[in-house]
């Protein structure tokens, strides 16, 4: 009697809370979790907290009452987590003409005119995406080549990669400071022609005179892009994105969307550099909105510049360019201070390093902020880890620190990066394997809007090292290709960790949160060649569907 009293209560209990109950089944769930590395079912509740996994007949028995969410054929993973991104230059990207892929000067001029019919008269014409390496020519490009189509409309070009702009000469009359004579930019150059004057280009910190004249979007616009950019990369598959260095009004945009329920996907956020933003999290603490969409715990640095425009500081000569070791954006002492300054606020440390000089130099400030603390839980990381000296990956490990590496830039720069490197430094350029396997936790990215935001594009890269044609046939430097499970890994769990949340996601575990991809196709069964292809059928974040395909 008692004991049926005792069930009784139990049910009456429980009812309310079973009614809440998701069953998902599925052919196969990849839990990326050890324990129990597949599923057929998954039970959440209406909070989205993961309850039990396992097959479907004994959760459907477990959980009788509880709604049905039946995939069918589909695989389902663990929601992918991109570990460095961009979502506001990805969101204005969407309110600039974009010029990827474009393989010549005349192609651009065309999609300028394009999308100058769409602007307001004499408003700046912004735009991303050139890549000198993809024109006939292969040489920088100059104001002029601009003027005679837009003599009066000021234009500003972002390269590809970020680290390079031109201007066209009306752009460049509106720069406020004075722009002639010799002198140039600490970690920047101005480019000048045979006369000395601007010839249009500006390469790494002599973007910022630009960039202070191109007039900043106001704060609906910026929510705006916020809000395209995370639709576009939840209907990739993505239910998280490291963002890799914003600004305080970028925060509050994230905050006042937040607010209001919008953020469809978990935003990791990093102050960007040694300013404002830091300064906030060293006031206010380490920061977490209530709805867990939202943090900031880390400082973006700047150790150096970029590969493709010879920013990237190299130990050595560049190969294509005697004379040439790039440059560092921030002094080794500035570099210092701001470490010392994270470590005292207990900020972790993501700093973009490419060359293995811009690494050391990383390397070094991080020993010396870290001090007798770097076998403490800090997760300090290096953004990109392009160009490592084989001398420097031991120090990776005994400092503790995060890879977090991006695969579709080896892919991106392979037609380019063994002429910039040499066939010496190249085969420890892009080494995600060498890095993972000496002990380095690895999380892998994207750097969009650098490249797609398709965390599909990176998973076949790193497990294929050959571009969307399928060359080379074997892949580039095939020895660091990943397997599909370690590429998965990144996108997931190595994420997760490198941002202190593999405890909440990054697997699909009893106790964390469901949020997972819905894919057509099981991505650790198909051929390596349809990585790039596996259709996102939906994505989930918190147990509620953030996209779904028509
Ligand atoms: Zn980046």
């Amino acid at each position: 009697m008692k004991q049926v009293l005792a069930g009784l209560l139990l049910c009456v209990l429980a009812t309310p809370a079973l009614a809440q109950v998701t069953v998902l089944t599925a052919h196969r769930i990849h839990t990326m979790d050890t324990n129990q590395p597949q599923a057929q079912a998954m039970a959440y509740d209406a909070s989205g907290k993961i309850l039990a996994l396992g097959d479907a007949a004994s959760l459907l028995q477990r959980y009788p009452a509880a709604r049905r969410l039946d995939v069918g054929a589909a695989t389902v993973v663990p929601g992918l987590i991109d570990a460095h991104g961009h979502l506001p230059s990805l969101g204005m990207s969407f309110l600039r003409v974009d010029l990827n892929g474009t393989r010549s000067k005349e192609e651009i001029l065309t999609r300028l005119k394009t999308f100058a019919a769409t602007l307001p008269k004499g408003a700046w014409l912004t735009g991303r995406g050139w890549d000198q390496n993809d024109w006939p020519e292969q040489a920088f490009p100059t104001a002029a080549d601009l003027d005679a189509a837009f003599p009066d409309r000021p234009i500003w070009l972002r390269r590809v990669d970020g680290h390079a702009g031109w201007a066209n000469s009306a752009a460049l009359r509106a720069v406020k400071r004075d722009l002639s004579g010799s002198w140039q930019p600490d970690g920047g150059v101005i480019r000048r022609d045979a006369r000395g004057r601007p010839d249009g280009v500006f390469i790494d910190n002599a973007m910022d005179l630009m960039d202070a004249t191109v007039p900043a979007p106001d704060a609906a616009t910026l929510e705006h892009a916020l809000e395209l950019a995370m639709h576009a990369a939840v209907a990739d598959g993505l239910t998280g994105v490291h963002d890799a260095g914003i600004t305080l009004e970028e925060l509050r945009a994230y905050q006042h969307l937040a607010d209001q329920g919008k953020l469809p996907l978990r935003v990791y956020a990093m102050a960007f550099g040694d300013g404002p933003a830091l300064d906030w999290l060293c006031a206010n603490g380490l920061y977490r909105h209530p709805s867990g969409r939202l943090q900031m715990r880390t400082v973006k640095l700047f150790a150096d510049g970029a590969l493709g425009s010879r920013g990237a500081a190299l130990l050595q000569d560049y190969s294509d360019d005697h004379g040439n070791r790039g440059l560092y954006v921030t002094s080794p002492e500035a570099m210092a201070a701001a470490t010392a300054k994270a470590r005292r606020c207990g900020v972790q440390v993501a700093t973009h390093a490419i060359g293995d000089r811009g690494i050391r130099m990383t390397l070094d400030a991080y020993a010396h902020a870290l001090g007798t603390d770097s076998g403490s839980d800090h997760r300090w990381r290096i953004e990109h880890v392009q160009v490592l000296a084989p001398e420097d990956l031991p120090r990776l490990v005994q400092l503790h620190l995060v890879a977090s590496m991006q695969p579709t830039h080896a892919t991106s720069d392979m037609p380019w990066a063994e002429a910039r490197l040499g066939p010496q430094r190249v085969v420890w350029a892009y080494a995600w394997r060498k890095v993972r396997d000496a002990g380095v936790p690895l999380a892998l990215g994207s750097d969009f809007p650098v490249e797609s935001p398709d965390p599909r594009l990176g998973l076949y890269a790193a497990v294929t090292r050959e571009d969307a044609q399928g060359n080379p046939p074997g892949g580039w430097y095939p020895d660091e290709k990943l397997t599909a499970f370690e590429a998965l890994r990144g996108f997931t769990l190595g994420a997760a960790y490198a941002g202190f949340a593999e405890n909440e996601i990054g697997s699909l575990a009893v106790g964390k949160r469901a949020d997972f991809v819905v894919l057509a196709q099981d991505p650790l069964a198909v051929p390596e060649a349809q990585l790039r292809t596996l259709a996102v059928k939906a994505t989930y974040v918190d147990g509620k569907p953030v996209f779904e395909a028509p």
